[in-house]
């Protein structure tokens, strides 16, 4: 069977589904050629059971607002793969969401967590409410909905959500104290608690912070040094702030962050007193980055409303971490025109299909991929897991020690199995080592 024959019997079976489809071939078309030097995995009918999720989770979530109005919003939780672990992987929070959109994550989970080398299976779930349009009590009121019908379908042994897009320690801390008077047990069947309460140390910086210990590997092993360079953000989030204080840390020029509005942009570099403004402004106060631009650090900065970042001159490296294809083609080509060689991919596919196509075309840009570059907060969602079976709280020293170990593994996997190609060697990497449990268990 041909890549072409594999895909187009795919889109026949899941008409529309675009985003899923893209992953899947971008990952298989690093997969397909080698699969021609490993003919059982074919016959075997892996590309198929690899692609098709175990189980898709659909529900109607109905609750009363604070203003006594009904809601209805959807709910799903696609459980891909357990092969290696219990299924693993966020929940987002996003108006308009599809499932398109969840299944593309859920795939994509299941080789990341591969890559992380802990037992843990793919998932990924969430639900279409917007949590922009509400205020935090209604906001307690939906996550308590939601883990109504979620919690039957998830527990320590079986599925372990955490968050995402939209879903960061608060929400956590209202689907947790859910599950846990529902089914009363206080087990680590949700990751990304507060360490007050059964998280880990360091969960929520550990995707920004797991981001650049993958791009100093690879600017090590490359020759280069993280400090001379200037990095492009997308994103105010969770990864792109804590990705931003990790590069603060070690003195790394930052040019901006953006949210879905528009781009701030550091005319001298990000400072520690704006990485402290925009935590405040971001995770505290849910506002819009325009604010900063009218406040006590106006003369530090630009704000270009309805822009991303990629236009900025003079950077080196771009670290995408806001949303899945966020840079198409044109971005690429204004990123590369900026003096950009290396996309570091904090969020999820954040190139489209073309984009990658041509960086990948390129002698000089590198692509890190996602799947390994943002493994590091599946990857201390697993160690809150390990903590929470022991019942054990670790230092912060220790749990990022352990995140560093790990995101240098995954670096060394990658280098071995791309030759250079780091998105080819996570792809194959990662392909490999669910493939060889799925064989292992027989056809089921
Ligand atoms: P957050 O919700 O904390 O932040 C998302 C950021 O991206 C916000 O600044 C948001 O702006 C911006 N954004 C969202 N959608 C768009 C859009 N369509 N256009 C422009 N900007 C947008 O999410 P996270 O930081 O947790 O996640 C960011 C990415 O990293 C996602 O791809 C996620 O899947 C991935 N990821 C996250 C992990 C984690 O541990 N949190 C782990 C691995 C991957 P606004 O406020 O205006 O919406």
């Amino acid at each position: 069977m041909t890549l072409n024959d594999f895909l187009n019997k795919l889109e026949d079976k899941n008409p529309g589904q675009s985003e899923y489809l893209q992953a899947v071939r971008d990952v298989y078309e690093d997969v397909f050629p080698w699969l021609d030097g490993h003919k059982e995995y074919l016959e075997e009918k892996l590309p198929e059971r690899l692609s098709e999720p175990d189980r898709i989770l659909e529900f109607r979530i109905t609750w009363r607002d604070g203003k006594g109005n009904i809601r209805i919003n959807t709910g799903w939780r696609v459980q891909h793969n357990n092969a290696l672990g219990a299924y693993k992987g966020g929940l987002r929070f996003k108006e308009g969401l599809k499932l398109d959109t969840l299944k593309f994550l859920a795939f994509e989970q299941t080789f990341k967590d591969a890559l992380t080398g802990l037992p843990m299976g793919g998932a990924k779930g969430g639900s279409d409410f917007n949590p922009k349009e509400f205020e935090k009590e209604d906001i307690e009121r939906f996550c308590q909905a939601y883990m109504i019908e979620l919690y039957r379908h998830i527990g320590q042994d079986t599925d372990v959500p955490a968050g995402d897009i939209g879903v960061g320690a608060r929400e956590i801390g209202y689907l947790f104290g859910t599950y846990k008077k529902i089914e009363n047990k206080f087990q680590g069947a949700l990751t990304g608690k507060s360490p007050a309460f059964g998280g880990s140390c360091i969960r929520e910086e550990a995707t920004g912070y797991g981001t650049v210990y993958f791009l100093k590997h690879y600017l090590e092993n490359s020759g280069g040094a993280l400090e001379d360079k200037k990095v492009l953000i997308s994103g105010s989030g969770n990864v792109a702030l804590f990705a931003a204080e990790k590069l603060l840390n070690l003195d790394v020029n930052i040019k901006s962050v953006s949210d879905s509005d528009g781009t701030l942009e550091f005319k001298e570099g990000m400072t520690f007193d704006l990485l402290e403004a925009l935590k405040v402004l971001k995770f505290e106060k849910r506002g819009r980055l325009n604010e900063i631009e009218t406040g006590k650090f106006k003369d530090q900065v630009n704000y270009h409303k309805g822009k991303q970042p990629w236009g900025l001159e003079g950077a080196n490296v771009a670290i995408p971490a806001a949303t899945q294809n966020e840079i198409g083609e044109n971005e690429a080509k204004a990123l590369l025109k900026s003096g950009v060689d290396t996309i570091c991919e904090a969020s999820n596919m954040p190139l489209t299909t073309d984009a990658t196509k041509y960086v990948r075309g390129l002698k000089s840009m590198t692509i890190l991929p996602s799947k390994a570059v943002n493994a590091g907060g599946v990857a201390v969602s697993g160690l809150e897991r390990s903590q929470n079976a022991e019942y054990q709280h670790w230092s912060a020293e220790k749990v990022d020690g352990e995140l560093q170990s790990i995101m240098s593994d995954i670096f060394k996997t990658c280098l071995k199995y791309g030759e250079g190609d780091f998105v080819k060697g996570a792809n194959i990497a990662g392909f490999e080592r669910v493939a060889n449990a799925v064989i292992a268990y027989g056809a089921n």
